[in-house]
């Protein structure tokens, strides 16, 4: 694998999870890392964890004025942006349709789309300027199915698909790529005090237990890597499971 000595990244949920998996493989592998996170004990904890290399900033991604400060701490201390990795999310509580709130539906889109949105947003003029960059969006196997989660995560899923083909497609030729990796289910923090909707467990529980193997979360940060490294300079647009081959079910 290509190293990336000089490059930038930025990872967003980098506190915990496969956020911080993201973060450290990437300074292992000679980046310099923006460490994002809502919870700004958990990014300084990741930060200082990689020494040198890294910043923690405390950053909301469903609120455009602390987007617009991330993007600008990231760019005063480092001068650039080369890898973005868009990865916070939140879960919802596996309601279906007829029993989600609009409140919860609200929030969850909030988060997983629109704030994936406006990070994407604000880098983008500079990846812009710079002439290139790389963009890993953390969608989920349920941005290609309906029976993997609630319809709140779900849509908010399948907006981020959209949303990184669109950009796939849109900055092709200025030299940047944007992919996105469908983890399944994953050793986290993410459903740490979830409570889940009865009926949606109860509906949802059968495709669940296809995607019977849980992953670690280095193994999406390696796969978040390649697509971000040169190895996959021809790569854009590409929306890659995995998940153990529990979308080849
Ligand atoms: P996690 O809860 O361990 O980590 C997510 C991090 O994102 C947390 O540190 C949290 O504080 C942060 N975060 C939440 N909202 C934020 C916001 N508004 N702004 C900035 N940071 C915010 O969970 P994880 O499993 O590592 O989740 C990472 C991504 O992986 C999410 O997008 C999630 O939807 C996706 N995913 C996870 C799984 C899984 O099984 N764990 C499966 C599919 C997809």
């Amino acid at each position: 694998m290509s190293t990336f000595e000089n490059k930038v990244g930025l990872v967003t949920g980098a506190g915990s999870g496969i956020g911080r998996a993201m973060a450290i493989a990437l300074a292992k592998a000679g980046a310099r890392v923006v460490v994002c996170d809502v919870n700004a004990e958990s990014a300084e904890r990741t930060a200082t964890g990689l020494g040198d290399a890294a910043v923690g900033v405390a950053a909301d991604i469903s609120d455009e004025s602390s987007v617009s400060a991330l993007v600008e701490t990231a760019i005063s201390t480092y001068g650039r942006i080369d890898v973005l990795c868009n990865n916070a999310g939140i879960m919802d509580t596996m309601a279906l349709p007829a029993d989600v709130t609009p409140e919860l539906w609200e929030r969850v889109l909030r988060v997983n789309l629109t704030g994936t949105f406006l990070v994407t947003h604000a880098v983008l003029p500079h990846m812009l300027r710079q002439g290139g960059g790389v963009i890993v969006n953390t969608a989920s196997e349920a941005g290609i199915r309906g029976g993997a989660a609630g319809v709140a995560y779900t849509a908010s899923k399948h907006g981020v698909v959209g949303l990184t083909k669109s950009v796939a497609w849109a900055y092709a030729k200025d030299g940047i790529r944007c992919n996105a990796i469908l983890p399944g289910p994953t050793m986290t923090n993410i459903a740490t005090n979830a409570s889940f909707d009865p009926t949606g467990a109860a509906r949802l529980g059968p495709v669940l237990s296809l995607g019977e193997r849980i992953a670690q979360p280095e193994q999406m940060a390696d796969a978040a890597l390649f697509l971000a490294s040169d190895a996959a300079s021809f790569i854009n647009g590409a929306i890659v499971p995995v998940d153990g081959g529990w979308s080849a079910a």
